[in-house]
């Protein structure tokens, strides 16, 4: 439902938090975040942001606090109930990334059932999962002759080609720390520039209050976003152009 990511030099924790009570109005029924520091930290539940809150205050010493690359997610269930397990993040078997999903993956069925005949073993009754374990299988097969950054662009393009359905879809991997991928089709993502810091989100309601510099991406489009620079391209990885514009409206 709602959909933040950040990447700079401030922890990421309290940014992300924030911006998704920005996006608390739209509605939601768990929420759930993954923060990149030297580690992948996860924490996700069901229920109101305050649990989310109070789970992340209870692990206090699990580092979640100092990593400055972060995504959070508030889930609006289509598919699983509303529990901690079928929350957002979802983590690859390897624990490797973390993915959050907006929409609907038409045909998680197949995908599933692919990946559940190759040994990974589900941990949601969500659609969203499959895209966790499919973008870990591709930054597997991709090897390490590119760049991590890129890599993991690069997968996720492989991903998205796979994918049916609606989704606006946010990752991290813990081997390119200091980077947000996201993707697009059917379903909004805007990017926010920063200086020296990006963000992404669903809606711009959820950074506003630290830029109003935004890029509304196109239909089928990937964007890797770090500190210093915001790269979109399609599926294929053409580089493509978002559509840049100044938000003027009071938040
Ligand atoms: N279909 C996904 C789920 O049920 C995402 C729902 C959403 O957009 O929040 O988990």
């Amino acid at each position: 439902c709602g959909i933040v990511g950040y990447v700079g030099n401030r922890p990421a924790l309290g940014i992300v938090l924030d911006g998704l009570r920005r996006l608390e109005y739209r509605g939601y029924d768990s929420a759930g975040v993954a923060i990149v520091d030297r580690a992948l930290l996860t924490e996700k539940r069901a229920g109101k942001l305050a649990n989310l809150e109070k789970a992340v205050a209870d692990g206090g010493g699990a580092g979640l606090g100092d990593g400055t690359t972060g995504i959070g997610h508030t889930r609006w269930a289509t598919h699983g109930g509303p529990t901690d397990r079928n929350a957002h993040p979802h983590r690859s078997q390897d624990g490797r990334v973390a993915v959050i999903h907006n929409g609907i993956i038409e045909n998680f069925g197949r995908l599933r059932a692919e990946l559940e005949s190759r040994g990974v073993e589900f941990t949601s009754d969500t659609d969203s999962e499959c895209a966790a374990h499919l973008l870990a299988e591709e930054l597997a097969a991709l090897g390490d002759a590119q760049a991590p950054q890129e890599r993991l662009a690069e997968a996720m393009r492989r991903v998205c080609r796979r994918l049916d359905g609606a989704f606006t879809l946010l990752a991290v991997d813990v081997q390119a720390p200091g980077a947000v991928v996201g993707a697009r089709r059917n379903s909004p993502l805007v990017v926010g520039r920063g200086r020296g810091e990006n963000y992404l989100a669903s809606d711009v309601s959820a950074f506003i209050e630290h830029t109003r510099e935004a890029v509304e991406l196109g239909q089928d489009q990937v964007v890797l976003i770090t500190a210093d620079a915001i790269e979109i391209t399609d599926f294929d990885g053409n580089p493509a152009q978002g559509h840049d514009y100044h938000i003027d409206w009071d938040s």
